[in-house]
């Protein structure tokens, strides 16, 4: 079934890995979806070329060295070109819009997406960080202006499947899956030697670098255990990982009744972030589904957190409360951002992320102002026990 109306869309992050992806899905569903916003902080290139393709209303570069440039691309379309952080958050609050793709990475997604929930926005989630910075402030947002926020991560997407049309105390534990990343059978003392362009290859997903690096270390399962956290309301307990090298069954859900219900398709982000977009409704698309014709076989283990201490401090973190899991996330977008320019090893990221950690995470923060702060301090101190400061 297709809406009658076209929704209209606006894409935060439309030159990145998810932006793009999504964007692929609007051209295939081109009467049930139209852009109505579309923002990058760089790559203005494509940024033009994609405006001049989807023809919103707004567009944003973020990167105010690019303004004149994409003005000068987009003279006479009609288009408005608005520019900085500033134009990225008025940008939020643009008029005619149904739902706001939160597709860029970081932090930086915080205040966007609390700007389009307080302007009734429904919200296609795909920049966890948002969650594990302020879940708690952005869930009760959420439901006091009745947003809904339809996850795009392909793991919470499949336990969100799984839970339609269940009750949450039904609920015994919800069971994210990992792939394990490129160094999932690699030993410690392998992994001291590790490059950025060892880590970036990850053997079933195409990502952007920051967390394609999370996935090496294993900190995005951590991230996703927070996000689940918040997407679902459940405590940490009743949140388990499992690693499943093949990436089939993208998170399971476990009751009471000792069933468990999984989601499974190929890896393919255009199937969640379509599902999302299209919520309540599925839409044909021609991608082909799990292939059952040729043998395969898929296998589990559980995570082995000696090796990736990153997962363990998310525990830690989620345990400790809102505040230290904003400092967890500060810490590690430090982290990778210097191992990915050559200045951190990789065993450097848990490192400084449990010194931060251990440093800040006594801290209680009940606005969005005070939670920021504490994001800046742990940036500061992420830089310091590196012993280079690194923006
Ligand atoms: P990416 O690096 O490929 O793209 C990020 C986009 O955001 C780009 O358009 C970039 O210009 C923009 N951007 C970067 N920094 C910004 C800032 N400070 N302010 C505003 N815009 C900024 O990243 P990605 O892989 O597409 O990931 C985006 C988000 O989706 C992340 O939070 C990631 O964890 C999540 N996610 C990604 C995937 C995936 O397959 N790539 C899967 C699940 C979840
Ligand atoms: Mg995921």
């Amino acid at each position: 079934m297709m809406p009658s109306e076209p929704q209209q869309v606006a894409i935060f992050g439309s030159t990145g890995s998810i932006g793009t992806q999504a964007l692929d899905v609007i051209r295939s569903h081109p009467d049930a979806l139209e852009v109505r916003v579309l923002t990058a902080w760089s790559n203005a290139g494509l940024l033009v070329r994609q405006a001049l393709e989807f023809r919103p209303e707004c567009v944003v570069i973020g990167d105010e060295s690019a303004g004149a440039w994409v003005r000068e691309g987009l003279s006479g379309s009609g288009i408005t070109v608005l520019v900085g952080t500033q134009g990225l958050n008025d940008a939020a609050s643009w008029p005619g819009v149904d739902v706001v793709l939160t597709a860029v990475v970081g932090a930086a997604g915080l205040e966007l997406t609390l700007t389009a929930i307080s302007c009734g926005r429904r919200i296609a989630l795909a920049n966890k960080e948002t969650l594990v910075v302020a879940g708690d402030l952005v869930t009760r947002a959420a439901e006091q202006k009745g947003v809904s926020i339809i996850p795009v991560d392909s793991e919470h997407s499949a336990i969100y499947q799984c839970l339609a049309g269940e009750a949450m105390e039904d609920i015994r534990r919800i069971v994210l899956t990992a792939s394990g990343g490129p160094f999932r059978e690699w030993t410690s003392d392998a992994m001291k030697h590790v490059t950025p362009a060892d880590a970036l290859k990850h053997p079933n997903w195409d990502m952007g670098a920051k967390i394609s690096i999370d996935s090496a270390t294993m900190m995005n399962k951590g991230l996703e255990v927070i996000e689940a956290r918040w997407l679902f309301n459940v405590m940490s307990d009743r949140i388990a990982v499992v690693v499943h090298p093949q990436s089939v069954i993208h998170s399971m859900v476990e009751f009471h009744d000792g069933s468990t219900m999984a989601q499974l398709g190929p890896p393919d982000m255009k199937l969640p972030i379509q599902y999302a977009l299209a919520f309540p409704e599925r839409w044909p698309a021609s991608r082909p589904g799990v292939d059952w014709s040729t043998a395969s076989s898929m296998t589990f283990e559980p995570p082995d957190t000696g090796r990736f201490p990153c997962l363990r401090l998310a525990f830690e973190a989620l345990d400790a409360g809102p505040s230290a899991t904003a400092v967890l996330n500060a810490a590690n977008e430090v982290s990778v951002g210097a191992f990915l320019v050559g200045r951190a090893s990789f065993p450097d990221i848990p490192r400084i992320n449990e010194g931060v950690l251990s440093r800040l995470s006594g801290r209680a923060t009940t606005s969005v102002a005070d939670r920021l702060a504490l994001d800046a301090e742990a940036r500061a101190l992420a830089a310091e026990l590196m012993g280079t400061r690194v923006h």
